[in-house]
């Protein structure tokens, strides 16, 4: 079993220039565990500078919070995968429940952005998750299973292992209210076995699933410590340099 441990950071619509630098540079001179890999998602019009300010400590990659679902053209205010490629980003989250419930994104819509991700060797971090009343209806696994197979079962068996899944719970983002370790346990199996499913064991077991909805310093170690859960998607907690580097280190 090879999957990497992984721990991304989403800064959402947070922090100005000076801000989002001295956060990046606070994260830059951390000793980070050589075991996990660190993904900071600034705003997109911070890519470039938070990439130069992380520059030097090789845990750290960087990535972006979305792209624009065509590769160019008269879309105006939207970022291409292109741009953020060529501003240094490795990674890019696509399908954030954020963007979803907000900006109405669909699953054609995730499968351009994913295609064209994959064509430019950026890594796609693909949430998935189910709202409060599905979870509450009980109909979570089957929820989250049709999401991933609209938008990941084209892939190859070869392309599939490129993508990181991010499992969070809608209910869990931003709330305060964690998913339960058996909880995410439950959910990163059931995932894992859709993808055992249309690919294979040795395929699913070398996909990263990470787990999103109020990851904090407190709960990140018996999350991580849960056989499927392969590290975290972070939202408030990766805005302070000291509770995102706990986290990181909660494996
Ligand atoms: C997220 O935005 O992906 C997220 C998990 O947010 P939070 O950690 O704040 O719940």
């Amino acid at each position: 079993m090879s999957r990497k441990k992984i721990v991304a950071g989403n800064w959402k619509m947070n922090k100005n220039f000076q801000d989002a630098i001295s956060l990046a540079t606070e994260l830059k001179n951390r000793t980070m565990p050589d075991n996990v890999s660190v993904v900071v998602c600034p705003p997109s019009v911070w890519v470039e500078s938070v990439g130069r300010a992380i520059e030097g400590n090789a845990a750290l990659h960087l990535g972006a919070q979305n792209c624009h679902h065509e590769n160019a053209g008269a879309y105006t205010g939207e970022v291409s995968a292109d741009m953020l490629k060529s501003a240094g980003a490795s990674f890019v989250i696509i399908g954030h429940s954020e963007r979803r419930e907000y900006f109405k994104e669909n699953s054609l819509q995730l499968i351009k952005k994913l295609d064209l991700l994959l064509a430019k060797g950026l890594t796609p971090i693909f949430c998935c998750g189910e709202p409060l009343r599905i979870r509450e209806k009980g109909t979570h696994a089957r929820f989250v299973e049709k999401q991933i197979k609209e938008v990941l079962f084209h892939l190859s068996s070869q392309d599939i292992q490129k993508v990181v899944i991010a499992y969070e719970p809608i209910w869990a983002i931003g709330t305060g209210l964690t998913a339960s370790p058996e909880q995410a346990q439950e959910m990163h199996a059931a995932i894992r076995k859709v993808l055992q499913k249309k690919y294979s064991i040795e395929i699913a077991n070398n996909i990263s699933i990470l787990y999103g909805g109020s990851c904090n310093a407190s709960n990140a170690k018996i999350l991580f410590s849960q056989p499927d859960v392969d590290g975290g998607l972070i939202g408030g907690a990766s805005l302070k340099a000291d509770d995102f580097h706990t986290i990181i280190n909660s494996f």
